[in-house]
């Protein structure tokens, strides 16, 4: 069984800057640190470093060597990115002295998938097969209606939710990966016991992971539900939590672990990547989350 990730790459430029720049104003920064990121590079991160053989599937434009370096030096497959005319997805993040700031998105690449590429790409998987998907990249309903055609397992984290998630056929989703905040805007419901009920009342085939952030996460399917408490640590910095809770989570399922070893696996991992400052960088390796001693963290 092969394991694809079809998603975002970004490069994030984070600039420091005394007050968040206004309109007609020229604002100096002195700072500025170049991350490679994306929800898709993201969770492809996790599941290469929790030891899954992935391939990733996306655009990068001329300037995105530095992607592709970062997906070989993680060891995840190459053979599904493609290098366009024009620029890589980006954001232009201001960051000021209270931690305030502000973020420019610019699609890019991610939005340049055709429905030929889609075609290239999935013809190298079969029956079973699992496709891991974002809504960071144009054209997810046609790669969800192909990989379902194909028969593969489809793993939707959707993030974040628009409109273009609406023109999905979300039936054809194995299991859904989301947090509090986008179960709220799949569902209208805000409590997790009835975010998770509505989810399932609508795609009652569908295996449903739901973060609550410190406070854990809950998975229901056909057999009922899973609780799982957050591991107690000391939060630095909770960017990509979910990503590295989603690889992982997926990895544990696609090596045959139960729902609840695989929660408790994606929330240990999680746990570590909040103790650590970063997106990427924090996402730890399963050495790691095997080795790290819990009780020492005890708040
Ligand atoms: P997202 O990053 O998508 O908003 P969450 O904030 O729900 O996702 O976090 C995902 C998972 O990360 C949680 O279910 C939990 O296991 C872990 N996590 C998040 N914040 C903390 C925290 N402060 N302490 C321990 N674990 C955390």
């Amino acid at each position: 069984m092969k394991v694809l990730c079809f998603g975002s790459l970004n490069i994030d430029y984070v600039y420091k800057v005394n007050h968040v720049v206004r309109p007609g104003e020229t604002e100096k920064s002195e700072e500025v640190s170049v991350n490679c990121g994306g929800k898709g590079l993201n969770q492809s991160v996790a599941l290469a470093r929790a030891g899954m053989a992935v391939s990733h599937a996306g655009m990068v434009g001329k300037d995105g060597k530095l992607l592709l370096d970062q997906c070989a030096e993680n060891g995840i497959g190459t053979q599904y990115l493609r290098m366009i005319e024009g620029r890589c997805g980006h954001t232009i993040i201001q960051v000021d002295n209270e931690g305030n700031n502000s973020i420019l998105l610019y699609g890019g690449a991610n939005q340049c998938m055709t429905r030929d590429f889609i075609d290239e790409v999935l013809g190298g998987f079969e029956k079973n097969d699992v496709i891991l998907l974002q809504n960071e990249i144009n054209l997810l309903h046609v790669i969800i209606d192909k990989a379902y055609a194909k028969g593969m397992q489809i793993y939707l984290n959707p993030s974040p939710y628009n409109e273009a998630l609406e023109k999905c056929d979300l039936r054809k989703v194995s299991c859904f990966l989301l947090n509090e905040i986008e179960g709220e805007q799949m569902t209208g419901e805000t409590a997790p016991e009835k975010i998770l009920a509505a989810m399932h009342e609508r795609y009652p085939s569908a295996d449903i992971v739901l973060t609550l952030g410190k406070d854990g996460s809950l998975y229901l399917d056909e057999h009922g539900m899973v609780r799982q408490e957050a591991f107690p640590v000391k939060a630095v910095d909770t960017t990509a939590a979910g990503d590295t809770f989603t690889g992982y989570f997926l990895y544990a399922r696609s090596t045959g672990m139960t729902a609840k070893n695989g929660l408790e696996l994606a929330s240990k991992a999680a746990a570590l990547a909040v103790t650590r400052p970063g997106a990427m960088d924090s996402i730890p390796a399963m050495e790691e989350v095997i080795c790290h001693s819990w009780e020492e963290d005890a708040l």
